[in-house]
């Protein structure tokens, strides 16, 4: 059992009211985390807001210098967190899951920290010189889902931190306690208030986007809900990332080979159990082809293992919670209804489990829900075609944006696909891989704006363009 605090300007925030977190895979309790009230959050952003001028002052070296310390730091409890991890979101500790996850944390972290925060000079002539600077917003509000809830909340906090901000981050009511002790491990080499927590009920979320002493709001989750947060932002005007929804297509070529391309398109879709905003979550094969990919993606996931966290043969975990639990078996069972054929797993009728068996779908059903919506789960519908042009305007036939992925080996086809797709990212022979380096956002209903890279940092200003007479 985990029991962690909030922290407040260097300070445990004593909260009565706890909330109960689940461990998806036995069902039992995983641990307590605060249920802070909203007065309290005002306590928190007071916290924040009261650290930004000493903060913000600092040379950008030394943020440099703190953000490494933080990379140490959490290198230092890179198993305890990933732990943790493990016991309230379900994910293996090996594979791709929680070391992974806590890996990718630290990575990230230097990575953004080395980054430089650029002063342009944008004129400099007989008639004046122009400089363009990077000035920090104030504090960040970070909002986090409860899939990948560490990394998530790195890449909120590290850029806005690294750029000057003070961030108060609300984690998923889900998934709150490996990032309350990560942030206890960043108070203790980070100066007080910089970084703070605040966990409790989704009114939190809204209270945050709507508070006027908050200048921007980095949002990770569904695009219901951040449509919800770019509202209650509105009265203020903040600056807002919004990283939603995905339903992304693969497509694959008739050139693909169908073994070769198996352990990647089944990872492409199922990475974290499918609950990832960049998995693969529609697969459509040329129709020469089809078959052959469903046999091949049947053989490959047939020997994937599924279990406890802890269990070190396991690649996959359970569904994390009963609501995306229930609403991933609506779809296939919705799907079934609608004609579709299953080929691994299906729809479950226990309800004392979280855990989904591995489940492919072959379906050709236009109206499919499960084709048109986001399963975030196990489960990927396979779909064939016949003509290209048909199977891109499928593709792009979605609210969604995020990314998607071409199969195939020839590159100068993929290219010219990867073109039409409507998404933040496309892939080819791949999908989902992100790296620090490489700016990552969607498009349409899938968000604003993008994380990574020296775009997603300086995400995190505002310009201020300063005017000097020409130098002599
Ligand atoms: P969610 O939208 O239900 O919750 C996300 C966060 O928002 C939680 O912390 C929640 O407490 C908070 N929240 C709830 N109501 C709020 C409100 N009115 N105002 C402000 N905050 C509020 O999402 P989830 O179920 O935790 O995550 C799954 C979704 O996240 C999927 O749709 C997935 O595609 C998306 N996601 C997107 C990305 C990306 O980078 N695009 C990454 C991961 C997850």
């Amino acid at each position: 059992m985990y029991f962690f605090n909030n922290i407040a300007g260097g300070q445990v925030l004593s909260t009565s009211e706890r909330l109960l977190v689940t461990n998806p895979s036995t069902l039992d309790m995983a641990g307590e985390a605060p249920k802070a009230s909203l007065e309290q959050l005002d306590q928190v952003i007071a916290a924040a807001t009261a650290a930004f001028p000493g903060w913000s002052a600092l040379s950008d070296g030394e943020r440099q210098q703190y953000c490494m310390k933080v990379a140490d730091k959490l290198e230092a409890h890179h198993e305890e967190l990933a732990r943790i991890l493990t016991t309230e979101q379900g994910k293996p500790m090996g594979a791709m899951g929680s070391m992974f996850e806590i890996g990718g944390a630290i990575a990230w972290t230097r990575y953004t920290a080395s980054l430089e925060v650029p002063v342009d000079v944008l004129q400099d002539d007989a008639n004046g010189r122009v400089e363009m600077h990077r000035k920090p917003l104030g504090v960040v509000g970070s909002i986090t889902p409860w899939n990948w809830p560490v990394l998530i909340a790195i890449w909120h906090i590290i850029p806005a931190i690294r750029t000057g901000n003070t961030v108060v981050c609300k984690p998923s009511p889900y998934t709150p306690l490996s990032t309350l002790r990560m942030i206890e491990l960043m108070n203790e080499v980070l100066p007080a208030g910089v970084v703070n927590s605040i966990t409790g009920g989704d009114e939190l979320g809204g209270a945050l986007s709507g508070h006027a002493a908050v200048q921007k709001i980095v949002f990770t989750g569904s695009t219901a809900t951040g449509k919800k947060v770019m509202r209650s932002s509105s009265e203020t005007l903040k600056r807002l990332t919004l990283e939603l929804g995905g339903n992304d297509a693969g497509i694959v070529l008739p050139d693909a080979d169908p073994a070769a391309i198996a352990p990647g398109l089944f990872w492409g879709a199922f990475n974290n159990n499918g609950q990832t905003c960049a998995a693969l979550k529609r697969l459509y094969v040329h129709e020469s082809q089809y078959e052959a990919v469903c046999d091949a993606l049947v053989a490959f996931a047939s020997t994937v293992v599924v279990g406890d966290g802890f269990n070190e043969k396991s690649e996959l975990g359970p569904v994390q919670n009963r609501m995306q639990f229930d609403k991933v078996n609506q779809l296939v069972r919705a799907s079934i209804e609608g004609g579709s054929r299953v080929l691994l797993g299906g729809p479950v009728d226990d309800s004392n489990t979280l855990f989904f068996p591995i489940t492919l779908i072959a379906t050709n059903n236009p109206d499919d829900p499960l084709v048109h919506e986001e399963q975030f789960g196990p489960v990927l519908p396979i779909i064939p075609y016949s003509d290209l042009d048909a199977v891109v305007a499928a593709a792009n036939n979605n609210d969604n944006g995020l990314g998607g992925s071409v199969w195939t080996n020839n590159l100068e086809s993929a290219r010219a696909v990867a073109g039409r797709l409507e998404c933040g990212s496309v892939w080819i022979n791949k999908h989902g891989a992100i790296q620090p380096n490489v700016p990552f956002g969607g498009v349409k209903c899938s968000g604003i704006g993008v994380e990574f890279g020296q775009e997603g940092l300086l995400a995190n200003t505002n310009i201020q363009v300063v005017f000097l007479p020409a130098s002599a």
